[in-house]
């Protein structure tokens, strides 16, 4: 079980606990019914929003990365998340995952490499990955990032596919310059993935997102950027890994750090008989369930057997992660605070997600059908674990012990 990796570039915010929450519920429930279920998390730090940040504040993005990852490592347990190992994208172990990875779909002839022209910055003197440019989005005509239509249509965009591209450091119009990258071959795994998502449990948000994009045809992906912060793709002087296809990773190098610390097999759940359940926010389902199972497949690993999407928390029309920040500087007191009184409600919500993903665990407690899910929790619980009912998932107090 895994929870979507948060991006250190800043604290904790009100809507990172709309992924964390039904993820801690769904785990508490599973080992209540006895299940060996094991829980990981990290800091995904790699990317262009850090090494802007980074810039503007005249530091190194690997001090950010380090700052905010801390910040994370430290949060989690004090609103009684408990993970079995949280790791970081940056550690040793997913740099040797990550090349491995690559390296199996190099040898299965799943990555090649391809000449393409990108936006350049003449001032700067350096090509412009991601958040380096803005520019017009060619599908809705909306300001986007480079990265993203992220105010407009929502739409993920490739390198050099945004209009009228700028610097977002200087401003100047970017120029066109040819260079070399390195393309996963998504085209090879339509048929794949029409059959993966079929068969693909949790939300059905993520399901169909998937599908309309899968509908609408795929191209390659370019897995490289011209960044050094990052993990080097093997072999290349001036090419990092894109930060999608190293975060995503991080589920298994964290895995591979609690294996190291416990003794445990992490093959069990990544290359065995385990299944895989991601609990992630709604704006990266495109991610986990087209790139993400690709590259599983490709490299001979395991598939995810579920993904549960939550949905956007939207204040005044705009993603929370974007208004957050008047909020984002909360302190842990207040997010506690808000996490205490929203829980009875969340728990609500939670309970529907749980419900859809039940069915997953192969042997589903209660029918599926069951219409009632205060009558599903009450029911399961009590068959289940003890005769106590009513509370499906007892909290323990902050800085108590997880079990
Ligand atoms: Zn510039
Ligand atoms: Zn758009």
């Amino acid at each position: 079980m895994t929870c979507g990796l948060p991006y250190v570039n800043g604290p904790m915010h009100i809507a990172h606990l709309r992924t964390y929450f039904p993820a801690d519920i769904y785990v508490r429930y599973q080992r209540k019914l006895g299940r060996d279920v094991l829980f990981f998390c990290g800091s995904d730090t790699h990317g262009t929003p850090i090494t802007v940040k980074a810039e503007e504040q005249g530091t190194t993005p690997e001090r950010i990365a380090k700052q905010y990852h801390e910040h994370f490592r430290q949060i989690f347990p004090r609103l009684g998340i408990f993970f079995d190992n949280y790791g970081s994208t940056n550690d040793p172990v997913n740099h040797h995952r990550t090349r491995a990875i690559a390296m199996n779909l190099i040898e299965n002839g799943y990555i090649y490499q391809k000449d393409v022209t990108l936006p350049h910055c003449p001032s700067c003197d350096r090509f412009l990955p991601d958040r380096y440019m803005e520019g017009t989005c060619p599908h809705c005509g909306t300001d986007a990032r480079g990265d993203e239509c992220d105010q407009g249509c929502g739409v993920y965009l490739e390198p050099g596919e945004i209009l009228n591209p700028r610097c977002t450091i200087c401003g100047t119009t970017a120029e066109y310059k040819e260079t070399s990258h390195q393309f996963l071959k998504l085209t090879a795994f339509e048929s794949f993935l029409k059959e993966f998502l079929e068969r693909l449990g949790g939300t059905e948000n993520a399901r169909n997102y998937a599908k309309g994009w899968l509908k609408g045809g795929l191209k390659d992906w370019n897995i490289t950027r011209n960044l050094d912060w990052g993990i080097p793709f093997p072999g290349s002087k001036d090419l990092t890994f894109y930060v999608w296809f190293d975060a995503p990773i991080g589920y298994i190098g964290s895995t591979e750090e609690w294996a190291e610390r416990t003794g445990g097999d992490w093959e069990h759940y990544w290359k065995g008989p385990g299944r895989l359940i991601h609990f992630i926010g709604g704006d990266i389902v495109y991610h986990h369930c087209l790139f993400w199972p690709s590259m599983l497949k490709g490299a001979g690993y395991s598939v995810p057997d579920a993904v549960v999407a939550s949905g956007m928390v939207k204040v005044e029309g705009h993603n929370f992660s974007k208004a957050g920040a008047m909020y984002s500087g909360s302190r842990t007191s207040t997010l506690r605070r808000v996490w205490t009184l929203t829980r009875s409600v969340i728990t609500l919500l939670a309970t529907r997600v749980t419900q859809e993903t039940l069915t997953l665990a192969g042997k589903p407690t209660r029918p599926s059908s069951t219409r009632n899910s205060w009558a599903f929790w009450g029911t399961s619980y009590t068959g289940a674990s003890s005769s106590r009912t009513g509370t499906m998932v007892r909290y323990p107090r902050v800085s108590s012990s997880p079990r």
